[in-house]
């Protein structure tokens, strides 16, 4: 280089050549290529290193570069040997600073032959910051891949034009594409989606994604067809990726195998409808209900409807029925304790009591039920079943009412049969004895025979009961004429009315003679215990006795002008043993089976039998027969 000055300038060439050296942004060195002594260095190696030129001019390479700090000198040589041959090059090393940090470094070596001399400078960039740069992009890098590859859905990543970027694990797993060959490929050649139900092709999930710009959630129902034809369902969804710019680069795919999931949820499908069905065949209700007194309903099962009257519906909307309101007043407070006593036990319930049901029938139902809690001790709601136990109830009071009927029986017999047979034997003694007139005897055995007579009838009526209450009795009808059976009876019963001064009718008033088909003994004995009460409760006026047709029936009435039965003892008389507390009913023999064996005679006959009676002024028995009996 000339040491002229240059044209416009204050330096020469050379000052000006060293000035910009020393300020260029770039460290050069010379370095001496037989010892590794560095020669020259500018400013910016200075100032990059923290050394002065002096102390730099007193060191070697070794001292400085990293990749040779052993002082392998053969090595160094053989390095720059290497570059020289290809001319030069641009390596990376380290170079220590004076603080004793290290900065990454790119060299480019570069040689010029100067008078016949090959030199070598070296221009060092420190490239700490791209080196940053870089490592922050190598991690984030690392980060993507190890969160792509241990995700546990199957993930595809897709570029702009739909071409497969990347595919995790669990991607070549369902797919049957490994990530070697599906790099590149369009994704609907990996990707092959089909609807469950209709088999048809689903629409590429990504041109979805493309076309809406957004996450989508894809179709539900979609079988993944592999590489080995293998259907499997799956749930996914796509999102697009987007540049800093905010354009879309390309697409993300998620999805799942969903094979066990559907299963499970087949499974509980099942299991709920099975659960379903069961609760609504059971023979109750299943209920969840609040635990308010007034037991609003928040679910109750189909057999509601049979066990109220209502619909479920009806419970469980907005303007809902309270299961409370169904619940017989006296029952409530009950339930409400029962209740609550086994919340704070944390224990299930059952109880007993009556509802109403919608037409108004009351029915008494068995409840089991049991609290479910929340946060330890908060009730949440009460789950229970509630079922109809009116029938079993009915039984256990008929067996009790049996119970009662069998002690009053046994009271009633024994007490009916003593007295004739008191009488009798009483009377038996008597008649023994020699010195008694014999009319004083006649009259003794005619008191015999008459009580033995109401032993006889007690026992009779006590067999017939008993065979009408076992089933034990036949029926055995017959055609014949009415007319007769009332004549037959109007002579046998004139001379008892007349005993009392009465007067028996028989009232033809619009009959016929007709003629019935049914069991004549058992009409008979029904007409006889009708007629003989009849006479037995009246002490003055008539007895009228007669039938007439009603459709198919014939109605049969025997009315009298006796004591009469009030109102509320008129349905009573008709249970077995019942008697009038009456004195004046008192007066006259009689157990209390009569009117039980007619209802039960005309039950075996398909009749009805009723009364009308107004006390003081007398009583008309009804009773009604199908004019031609048929087996029920
Ligand atoms: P019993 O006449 O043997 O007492 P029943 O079964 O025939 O038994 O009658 C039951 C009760 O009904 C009688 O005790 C009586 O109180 C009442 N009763 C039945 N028939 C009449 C009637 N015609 N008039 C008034 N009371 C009657």
């Amino acid at each position: 280089m000339e040491n002229n000055p240059t044209k416009n300038n204050f330096f020469d060439q050379a000052t000006l050549d060293r000035f910009c050296i020393d300020h260029a942004g770039i460290g050069i060195f010379q370095i001496s290529e037989e010892t590794g002594q560095i020669l020259n260095v500018n400013r910016k190696v200075c100032t990059d290193l923290g050394y002065t030129r002096e102390e730099l001019l007193n060191m070697t390479i070794f001292e400085l570069d990293t990749a040779f700090s052993d002082g392998d000198i053969e090595k160094w040589r053989q390095h720059r040997q290497n570059i020289k041959e290809r001319g030069g090059g641009t390596i990376e090393s380290f170079h220590k600073c004076k603080d004793g940090s290290v900065i990454p470094v790119e060299v480019t070596i570069t040689y010029i032959t100067f008078q016949g001399k090959s030199l070598a400078f070296s221009f060092s960039k420190n490239i700490s910051k791209r080196k940053k740069i870089e490592n922050a992009l190598k991690n984030s890098e690392k980060l993507f891949r190890t969160t792509l590859y241990s995700i546990g859905d199957g993930v595809i990543t897709c570029d702009l034009n739909g071409n497969i970027q990347n595919i995790n694990k669990v991607a070549e797993n369902l797919t049957g594409w490994i990530e070697k060959e599906a790099k590149g490929l369009p994704l609907e050649k990996v990707f092959r989606i089909i609807n469950e139900h209709t088999r048809k092709k689903v629409i590429n999930p990504v041109d979805k994604v493309f076309a809406e710009g957004k996450i989508v959630g894809l179709a539900n129902h979609t079988l993944l067809i592999s590489k080995d034809g293998r259907k499997i369902p799956i749930a996914d969804s796509g999102a697009p990726i987007f540049s800093d710019e905010g354009n879309i680069t390309g697409a993300v795919l998620v999805f799942r195998d969903q094979t066990e999931e559907r299963q499970q949820q087949r499974e509980l499908e099942k299991s709920r409808n099975y659960l379903s069905t069961l609760m609504n065949n059971l023979p109750g209700m299943a209920f969840r209900c609040k635990n308010f007194p007034t037991w609003n309903m928040e679910y109750v099962s189909k057999g509601c409807e049979e066990l109220t009257g209502f619909k479920p519906e009806e419970f469980i909307q907005e303007d809902q029925i309270s299961f409370s309101s169904l619940i017989h007043p006296e029952d409530l407070s009950q339930i409400w304790e029962t209740v609550q006593n086994a919340i704070q036990k944390k224990k299930p319930y059952q109880i007993e009591y009556r509802i109403r049901t919608k037409d108004g029938t009351e029915k008494w139902v068995w409840e089991k039920g049991e609290a479910v809690f929340f946060e330890g001790n908060k009730v949440d709601v009460i789950e229970g079943f509630i079922t109809d136990i009116t029938e079993r109830k009915n039984f256990e009071k008929k067996l009790k009412d049996n119970d009662q009927l069998k002690t009053a029986f046994l009271q009633n017999v024994s007490h009916e049969i003593r007295t004739p047979l008191n009488a009798i034997l009483g009377f038996s003694e008597l008649v023994k004895l020699n010195d008694i007139p014999q009319k004083e005897k006649n009259d003794y055995l005619d008191i015999i025979q008459s009580n033995g007579q109401k032993l006889l009838n007690i026992l009779n009526n006590v067999l017939e009961l008993s065979k009408i209450e076992t089933g034990d009795i036949v029926i055995t009808p017959t055609r014949f004429q009415l007319n007769s059976l009332f004549n037959e009876l109007l002579s046998i019963f004139s001379i008892q009315a007349q005993e009392k001064g009465l007067k028996l009718i028989f009232s033809k008033a619009d009959t016929n003679n007709l003629t019935i088909f049914t069991d004549y003994t058992k009409l008979d004995q029904i007409l006889t215990n009708l007629i003989s009460n009849a006479i037995k409760y009246t002490e003055k006026g008539e007895i009228e006795i007669g039938y007439f047709k009603k459709d198919r029936n014939i109605l049969f009435f025997v009315k009298d002008t006796g004591i009469g039965i009030s109102k509320s003892q008129q349905k009573k008389v008709f249970e077995r043993f019942y008697r009038s507390d009456d004195p004046k009913t008192r007066n006259h023999d009689g157990v209390g089976l009569g009117l039980s064996i007619c209802l039960g005679l005309l039950n075996k006959l398909n009749g009805e039998i009723w009364l009308e009676s107004q006390p003081g002024k007398g009583t008309n028995f009804f009773f009604s027969l199908p004019a031609e009996f048929t087996l029920a």
